[in-house]
């Protein structure tokens, strides 16, 4: 991170809470600091910038006030250390963190909207649902003078930068506060009310805007903040009724939160494997839709589908604009198909809970980027909206995400649809079709008898969550279209074994939500006897090949696209769908089955946390699976706020340690007395051979003596996670479906080649890669290229700078700078 010039930033948390917004406020905060400048959190939202702080409660302990020295930008290393140590803590994160605002010793927040923290005040705040800095709806703030008020108090305090985090409303605010500002200091200024120092000095304010919602409801974004832990909760939800549906052989009506937008309802249809949904996006013709659910649902039931889920958006709507309720979806449920139905609302227990690992790696990443943003911003820059693209952390003009998220709504009010669709991201309108290809039951294939396929699925390599989920979805696609699916169980040793078996749609029904591998995997490659595997392929004339599964995965797609050259079976469309908790396939930046388990890690962390700091001072150092890949380690670090990450790439030598050992006390030296801290350090397993976890655990013990014990946990196994995270069940439903129209394609074009023994061009042996804003099909010639085979993973990691930010976040260059 580079330095930036000193600012007094500010961040909010407004409209409905969600989780991941406590991770913004500390990566606001954090990042601030680092930057040199001085950080402050607005309590209740806008109500408590309207509201300020009573006289007598204005910070007098600015660096600036307190005659230190100011941590310069590009000062020296003592002075951006005096400034750290300075920013430490105010104290009053603990007040924040403890509900009350009121603490044993006397201090207490009454009064006090406006309120000056440091690095350590918002330590921990990673793993708190919520806001811990209050959200408010404020009224005053609408007015003129509520934001005079507004802009009085920022300035009373000298701040001159905010951070918003809320949902479009808040992000309206924020817009209109930065319009009007000029004015309001104007009028303060003609009023006497401001000095003219302090009316040039804050001629502009600087604003940027994160969304926190778990409505997912914003456009120019792919996910708002909350959205992703929002998912988990009704999936967890909808999983555990499942079984109670299954059981008793009912119907389940499930309302969802989302007014204006079907992303929770949708996503969670598509993850949990939901019968039908309905979303304000799509609504179905009002005069139809009862009977078509009705068909759909019974043809679902005559296949021998003992449970029944339907989801409804709260805004979901028919395509006369007439709510659909859950309660009407029930009684037609009840009525005409004689389904014993219950309705259940999940409510507020989406919003709330942890965040899961994604609603702490977004918001932090977007925090800093919002604090970049602020740095960069002139009297001409327009406020940006930080938002994400795939995999890439964006900025767009605020104004224009909420006036095309405003249009949604316009659009569905004008019953224009498409445009309310075409208005959501890409992968809302995917999802949709995805759900329709996995859902419906068709009474005719699509596709005439020619294009019909015999599609081969097989599972390489060790389990990974989503694996199922992918195969459900290829499989209900394969029948909806009028191919033929074959399981091929135990990867290459199974097809030698004929351990063969065509699936059906509803074998599959329960797939999405199982972990492991229901096909069974095997690590063996194909070159196990090449030969062999091209006359079972020539046995059960497979059409096209599709392999889920790591870097095995990859290298058996190599060694079949080699062998095309002397074993004609293999003249087919072959694709890999990487799947590894690792996450090393080469190109994409994700696998299924790395969020599941970083969730798994990231719960585990936190228990392991809460223990590390219960009795004493205790550094846990943490093992985790992912091969010669660190990406599990540090993404999992950066989740966690774990303050050493150790990977493969980096290894571990003695200078290294030595500066850890060094880190370590003095952080635990700078710690407030008389409270416990537990910290995290994550070494991957194969590191180094040398400095094991045991070796390191000890050596941390030895050095720590009275300051810090130490302590050690192997994750293991228990990182490939149990029930598959929503993300890689609806990843895997998205990326399985255009493996299927890639393998249709290539079998068409083949189709038309003239000679008898067909060719099959190189690119139609490829991987599907997730890379930056879009997924990319790479054919497996050109992924060599960009492997290291010796290690098993790719030569470039786009998540390695990532390692900078885990040692960022902690301060761990102004701490070892300190003298
Ligand atoms: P959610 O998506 O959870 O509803 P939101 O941010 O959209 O969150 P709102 O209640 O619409 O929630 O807005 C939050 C606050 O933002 C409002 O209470 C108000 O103080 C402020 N705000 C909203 N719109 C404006 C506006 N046009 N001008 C000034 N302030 C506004």
């Amino acid at each position: 991170m580079s330095n930036g010039k000193k600012m007094k930033v500010a961040v909010l948390t407004s409209g409905g809470d969600s989780a991941g917004m406590n991770a913004v406020v500390r990566a606001v905060v954090k990042t601030a600091i680092i930057k040199g400048c001085e950080t402050w959190i607005v309590r209740e939202g806008y109500e408590g910038l309207v509201r300020g702080n009573s006289e007598g409660h204005r910070h007098t302990n600015s660096v600036a006030e307190k005659g230190h020295t100011s941590p310069r930008v590009k000062g020296t290393e003592s002075q951006e250390t005096e400034g750290f140590v300075h920013n430490l803590r105010f104290g009053d994160g603990e007040l924040l963190k403890d509900g009350t605002g009121d603490h044993p010793g006397g201090r207490t927040l009454k009064g006090r909207y406006i309120v000056r923290v440091g690095w350590d005040d918002v330590r921990g705040w990673f793993s708190e649902g919520g806001t811990l800095i209050g959200t408010a709806r404020s009224v005053a703030f609408r007015t003129r003078e509520g934001r005079l008020t507004g802009a009085h108090n920022m300035i009373k305090e000298g701040i001159d930068a905010l951070v918003v985090c809320g949902g479009d409303g808040s992000l309206t605010g924020a817009d209109v506060f930065r319009a009007e500002w000029p004015g309001l200091v104007n009028e303060l200024h003609n009023e006497g009310k401001i000095t003219d120092e302090q009316a040039t000095k804050h001629a502009h304010l600087k604003i940027v805007g994160l969304v926190g919602s778990i409505d997912n409801d914003m456009s120019m974004t792919d996910l708002t903040i909350g959205a992703p832990t929002a998912l988990h909760r009704i999936c967890e939800s909808i999983d555990n009724i499942n079984s109670t549906a299954y059981s008793h052989s009912r119907a389940f009506v499930l309302e969802v939160m989302g007014r204006h937008c079907g992303w929770l309802a949708l996503m969670a249809a598509v993850s949990c494997g939901a019968d039908f949904v309905f979303i304000p996006e799509n609504p179905p013709d009002a005069d139809k839709w009862a009977d078509e659910m009705c068909t759909m649902i019974q043809s679902h039931r005559d296949i021998g589908k003992r449970k029944t889920i339907v989801i409804v958006a709260e805004g979901a709507l028919d395509s006369k604009l007439q709510p659909i309720r859950a309660e009407q979806v029930k009684d037609i449920l009840s009525e005409r198909l004689g389904l014993d139905t219950r309705v259940t609302t999940l409510g507020h227990t989406q919003r709330g809970g942890r965040p899961c690992a994604f609603d702490r790696i977004l918001p932090t990443l977007q925090g800093i980027e919002a604090v970049e943003a602020l740095l960069d911003a002139t009297p001409d820059t327009p406020s940006y909206m930080i938002g994400v693209r795939e995999n890439k952390i964006t900025r767009v003009p605020l104004m224009e995400a909420v006036k095309m998220t405003r249009e949604v709504a316009q659009a569905i009010s004008e019953k224009d649809f498409e445009k309310a669709m075409s208005l959501r991201d890409p992968e809302f309108r995917e999802s949709l079709q995805g759900f329709f290809a996995t859902s419906r039951l068709e009474n005719e294939p699509r596709l005439p008898h020619h294009l019909r396929m015999r599609v081969a699925i097989m599972h390489i390599g060790a389990p990974a969550g989503g694996m199922n989920a992918a195969t459900r979805a290829i499989v209900r696609y394969c029948i909806r279209q009028g191919h033929k699916p074959f399981a091929i169980h135990n990867g290459f040793v199974g097809l030698l074994d004929d351990n063969v078996h065509q699936l059906s749609w509803l074998g599959v029904d329960n797939w999405t939500t199982r972990g492991g591998s229901e096909l069974g995997t095997n690590r063996k490659l194909p070159d196990v006897d090449l030969g062999a595997v091209a006359a079972k392929f020539q046995q059960y004339n497979y059409h096209a090949l599709i392999m889920i599964g790591g870097f095995e995965a990859f290298s058996s797609l190599q060694i079949l696209e080699q062998g095309r050259k002397h074993y004609p079976a293999f003249n087919i469309p072959m694709v890999h769908l990487p799947a590894t908790i690792s996450n090393n396939v080469p190109m994409t930046e994700f696998s299924l089955g790395s969020d599941t388990s970083l969730n798994a890690l990231v719960d585990a962390c936190d228990a392991i946390k809460q223990s590390a700091s219960a009795s004493r001072n205790r550094v846990f150092v943490v093992e985790t699976q992912g091969g010669k890949c660190g990406y599990i380690a540090t993404m999992g670090a950066l989740a966690t706020g774990a303050c050493i990450v150790y990977t493969p790439e980096r290894g571990i030598d003695l200078d290294m340690l030595r500066n850890d050992v060094k880190f370590l006390k003095r952080r635990y030296a700078l710690d407030a007395k008389g409270k416990n801290e537990g910290r995290l350090v994550i070494r991957n397993e194969v590191s180094s051979d040398v400095y094991t976890t045991e070796v390191i655990t000890k050596m941390f013990k030895e050095e720590g003596g009275a300051l810090f014990d130490s302590r050690s946990a192997s994750l293991g196994h228990t990182l490939q996670g149990g029930i598959p995270s929503p993300t890689d069940r609806t990843r895997a439903v998205r990326l399985s479906l255009k493996c299927m129209n890639f393998v249709e394609k290539h079998h068409e074009q083949l189709l038309k080649q003239q000679s008898r023994s067909k060719q099959a061009p190189p690119e139609s042996a490829a991987i599907i890669t997730v890379q930056g804003t879009s997924v990319e099909w790479v054919p497996v010639q050109d992924m060599v290229e960009h492997a290291d085979m010796k290690n098993r993973r790719g030569k470039k990691a786009w998540w390695e700078g990532h390692r900078e930010l885990v040692e960022a976040l902690v301060g761990r260059p102004q701490i070892l700078a300190k003298g």
